[in-house]
């Protein structure tokens, strides 16, 4: 028997191994797993490259685990190790026999997964002593055992051993006696080694016998050795790629569409990246893209790896090229991952524009899916917004979809207002902002559906794309406003008589939850609504972004501030007019009188003293005349809401308007329907 010390420098690695090399312990088995599979990819390669002339036999990988003797064998039948390999590959941790392998084979030995570092010694994470049982493919070789306890010093003898291959057995820990169950060790199997290239066994089958489960005599094939992905585009249907996707993420509707990657410079990597329809946000964090290593799982936390909006993806991507067992932050600055993302992006953007080239139709039924993951690509990718810019499209409220460019011929000559920008009018709700759309469309304008999540962030993108170009919603102002074509028409009223009139309408708005209304006069035309309730552009995209940032809930929590829009030309404007005019315009002046009055004897001893502080005789002098003025225009408002309250018309007008923006409800919206059966 041969005795030594394991090639390290510190004086014992393994507590490092135990605590600091994985975090999570139970992937031991998947480099043990790797290790046996790699042996037996290098057997097939010495095979087919005629260096090894013997029986293959049938190649597979055996799990087992004995709970009486508290082992954990891994059993393969690959190139097996003699005394001295066991020495270089395992006695000196160092060196890494997989390196000298792929340097000996490099163009025919791609299937090594030799990737993961100290991989074998990962064992100790939860064995207290491990066994190496192993004959080597080379002709006469001696059967050896290595065995080590986890100190740095192990012990090799040779032994009686029939089969060529590796037995690795773990003298399991008590810590870590789950590892012994059967359905622990299945579960691991299934997460690391479904997609693993040679047949992977533990257990047998089971079948239904006398009211329980019980084994059959044939062995459990855990993984599935050709996925999808690893074959040509070309030999798959369709239908073998939802397959596959079913297979991956059970209980999901078909996706939209997929792309297979497959690339071999200047890194290797292939795969299939499926975009899902995505129903709620459950399904976006339980459904993720998985990293593969040579058909090894190895996580599916692609940060970095993949662009970020791509995430919302799912689907396989195997690489070699990607380094594992790495920090995050060293991951995305690495240049293989850089290009990695690049191609990815690439591909993904090649492919939307092939399938929009090739199928415009399929790919406009798809694009209120896709769409999402488009609008996100354009918002927080540069490459990807240049390359999107073909495929975007813009749907109107009769449902037909435009590219950018179509969009622009189509309303260039219609929506180009006086200053030449071209008015871009969409809406968020079709239903309630029905009579603004219909409005519009009665001018010949087209209106766009804005209504996915991120259209209010891609409004502002468009508006830096698109040359010249304006946003905005066709509720937040009178039509002729929003496309200015000439000069605004003037609203002939005086100052009394904008006063009296904003007293008398407003007396008469009911309150409405959250929001707030300012009176405004536009002489718009004698066909148009009376009144017309709009919302500011730039304040309610203000409230929009504002719920998606946290920090600027100074604009969420204010109220809803809508323009209550009087049009001075409509008939029935006119004749509340004349009668106010007739009626209270009287009543009103004196008081209005003395308001302005007043309100000059302010502004005279503010001017007298305005290069020096005022006086306390002046100060209180101001307040006076102040509290004057309040109280002269609470008098006013009494005057003018008295009247107004005589004046159903009033009342009725602005809750028509209210009422066409859903904004009539409750007690306002029950003394409406009352007013309105009187009226008749
Ligand atoms: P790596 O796989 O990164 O090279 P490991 O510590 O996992 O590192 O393995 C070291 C070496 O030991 C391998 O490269 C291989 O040469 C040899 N080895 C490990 N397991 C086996 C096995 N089951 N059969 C044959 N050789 C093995």
């Amino acid at each position: 028997m041969k005795k030594g010390n394991i090639g390290v420098t510190t004086e014992n690695i393994f507590p490092v191994i135990k605590k600091f090399l994985y975090s999570d312990h139970e992937i031991f088995l998947r480099e043990l797993v790797s290790n046996a599979i790699d042996a037996t990819q290098k057997l097939k390669t010495l095979s087919s490259c005629g260096e090894y002339k013997g029986e293959l036999g049938e190649l597979n990988v055996k799990i087992t685990a004995d709970k009486n003797k508290g082992t954990l064998t891994i059993s393969d039948r690959g190139i097996g190790m003699t005394a001295e390999d066991i020495d270089k590959y395992i006695n000196q941790i160092a060196f890494s026999g997989a390196e000298e392998f792929l340097e000996k084979y490099k163009d025919n030995a791609n299937a090594i997964i030799g990737h993961f570092g100290l991989g074998f010694y990962s064992a100790f994470m939860v064995a207290k002593k491990v066994e190496i049982r192993s004959l080597s493919y080379i002709d006469g070789s001696k059967a050896v055992k290595w065995e080590c306890d986890g100190s740095p010093e192990y012990s090799m003898e040779e032994i009686e051993k029939d089969s060529r291959g590796t037995d690795i057995v773990l003298y399991i820990d008590d810590d870590n006696k789950d590892f012994l169950e059967q359905s622990r060790i299945d579960t691991l199997l299934k997460k690391y080694c479904r997609f693993l290239p040679v047949p992977v066994i533990s257990g047998k089958e089971q079948e239904w016998k006398d009211g329980k489960y019980v084994d059959t005599d044939k062995d459990k094939v855990i993984n599935e050795t050709s996925p999808a992905w690893m074959k040509k585009p070309t030999e798959l249907k369709d239908e073998d790629y939802l397959n596959f996707y079913h297979e991956l993420y059970p209980g999901q509707d078909d996706p939209l569409f997929w792309i297979h990657l497959n690339v071999d410079y200047p890194f290797t990597l292939t795969g299939i990246m499926f975009f899902p329809k995505i129903k709620n946000n459950f399904d976006i964090n339980k459904n993720r893209i998985q990293l593969y290593c040579n058909q090894v799982f190895v996580t599916d936390s692609v940060e970095g790896v993949v662009p970020e909006f791509l995430m919302l993806l799912q689907g396989i991507i195997d690489s070699p090229d990607i380094p594992l067992n790495v920090s995050r932050s060293y991951l995305q600055s690495d240049a293989a991952v850089k290009k990695i993302s690049t191609y990815i992006t690439k591909k993904v953007s090649s492919r939307l524009e092939e399938i929009f080239k090739a199928d415009r139709a399929e790919f406009e039924k798809k694009w209120d899916d896709i769409k999402i993951f488009i609008e996100y690509g354009m918002l927080s990718d540069e490459k990807f917004r240049e390359a999107g810019k073909k495929f975007t499209l813009l749907k109107d409220t009769e449902g037909k979809y435009f590219t950018l460019e179509e969009y622009k011929q189509l309303i260039e000559a219609s929506q180009t207002d006086k200053d030449g920008n071209l008015i871009h009018l969409y809406t968020t709700d079709p239903v309630a902002q029905y009579t603004y759309i219909n409005a519009a469309t009665e001018k010949g304008y087209n209106v766009l559906l804005m209504d996915g999540q991120l259209d209010c962030h891609f409004i502002g993108l468009l508006e830096q794309q698109i040359e010249k170009s304006q946003f905005v919603r066709v509720d937040s102002d009178v039509i002729d406003n929003l496309i200015r074509k000439e000069n605004k028409k003037e609203v002939l009223l005086t100052t009394d008589q904008r006063n009296m009139l904003t007293g008398v309408f407003n007396s008469q708005i009911p309150t409405v939850d959250n929001a707030q209304f300012i009176i405004t006069f536009e002489a718009i035309s004698a066909t148009d609504a009376p009144i017309i309730i709009t919302q500011n552009e730039y304040m309610r995209r203000m409230k929009e972004m504002a719920a998606f940032q946290p920090g600027m809930n100074f604009y969420g929590e204010m109220p809803d501030s809508y323009n209550l829009i009087v049009n001075t030309e409509h008939p029935l404007i006119v004749k509340i007019r004349e009668n106010a005019d007739a009626e209270v315009a009287d009543k009103v002046a004196p008081v209005t009188k003395s308001i302005n009055d007043n309100n000059a004897k302010i502004t005279a001893i503010r001017d007298a003293n305005k290069d020096k502080s005022l006086s306390d005789e002046d100060n209180a002098n101001i307040s006076t005349l102040e509290k004057a003025v309040k109280s002269l225009r609470e008098d006013e408002t009494k005057i003018l809401s008295e009247y107004a309250s005589n004046q159903p018309i009033v009342k009725q007008l602005i809750d028509l308007a209210l009422l066409g923006n859903g904004l009539l409800k409750g007690e306002a919206l029950n003394s409406f329907i009352r007013r309105s059966v009187s009226l008749l």
